[in-house]
């Protein structure tokens, strides 16, 4: 069987309008198909609320989906002075992308409602986030309608619309002074997002049946021997080793420390949109490296082609 062979039909790394993508997940879906991908897997940030599109556009486009998601996690290692120097990276990130997979979940079985309720409070945090700062405001003596606050914003509510209704509430002047002195980073009235650590993320994918693979390792500003070992300690299945920002030389060394610790490897474009000069797909990738969970479905995709 080929699976040794490169392949530029996989592209497991995207965003739709569901997050912060600029195309809905059926403009993805053709985009995806136009560039010649035929296993795609839609990776939103902290939801899976476009998978059911996905699955259907997938189906007109003639092509594969892999259900997924990244998920927004706790760093797992600090980050090397050293290396963030050498990236020329100022701040370390505050966050770590844990990208999970689920190829042969089936929709609405108990692994399915089980996952999505672990996932619905990160689910951008924002909601539940935005109800507890407004429940720590009460405390202060801030008096803020939640509702009000809510019904400001579109799709997603962030501390922007909270502090315009401070504003109108007389509380502050303007919006800085509500940051400055209120929901700013480590004010009395902020609260920080709750992310999962890498380990606790991973072993609710791995209940659900998926596999993780961390995302843009390049980001974390870590030394590469370190990074591995943390994800084979915790149960990350593989490593994005395959990322449009990894330069040949990253991929190689990324690539082989993860084969040498029976890691797998992924490819992603993490495709955004077009405004950010990002395209879709011609990220290759060897077969085999892959997470054996994707073998059934490339086997039977190429073997029905043949047909
Ligand atoms: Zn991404």
């Amino acid at each position: 069987m080929g699976l040794h062979m490169w392949t530029e039909a996989v592209d497991l790394h995207s965003h739709s309008t569901n997050s912060d993508g600029q195309h809905s997940v059926e403009q993805v879906a053709m985009m995806m198909s136009t560039s010649n991908v035929r296993f795609w897997s839609l990776t939103d940030h902290d939801t899976i609320s476009g998978w059911g599109s996905a699955f259907q556009a997938a189906k007109r486009e003639q092509i594969t989906f892999i259900p997924g998601v990244e998920i927004t996690c706790a760093p797992g290692i600090p980050a090397s002075e050293a290396i963030m120097k050498s990236r020329l990276r100022e701040r370390a990130s505050d966050s770590w992308h844990l990208l999970a997979y689920f190829p042969d979940l089936e929709m609405s079985s108990d692994k399915h409602e089980d996952f999505k309720k672990w996932l619905a409070p990160l689910g951008d945090g924002r909601i539940p986030r935005m109800q507890a700062m407004v429940e720590r405001l009460e405390q202060l003596g801030l008096s803020i309608d939640f509702d009000s606050v809510v019904a400001r914003a579109g799709d997603s509510v962030g501390r922007p619309h909270l502090a315009d209704e401070m504003v109108d509430s007389g509380y502050v002047a303007t919006r800085q002074q509500a940051f400055d002195e209120w929901i700013g980073d480590g004010k009395p009235g902020h609260v920080q997002r709750s992310k999962p650590s890498i380990e606790e993320a991973c072993a609710a994918v791995h209940k659900a049946g998926g596999i993780t693979s961390l995302a843009h390792p390049l980001y974390y500003c870590v030394e590469t021997s370190a990074l591995i070992e943390f994800c084979q300690s915790v149960g990350v299945d593989a490593v994005e080793c395959f990322h449009r920002s990894h330069d040949d030389s990253y991929r190689y060394e990324l690539w082989n420390a993860a084969k040498s610790h029976g890691l797998g490897v992924t490819c992603g474009s993490d495709f955004h949109g077009v405004n950010y000069n990002q395209s879709p797909g011609s990220v290759a990738v060897p077969i085999s490296t892959l997470p054996s969970e994707f073998e059934p479905i490339m086997r039977s995709h190429f073997e029905s082609m043949r047909q």
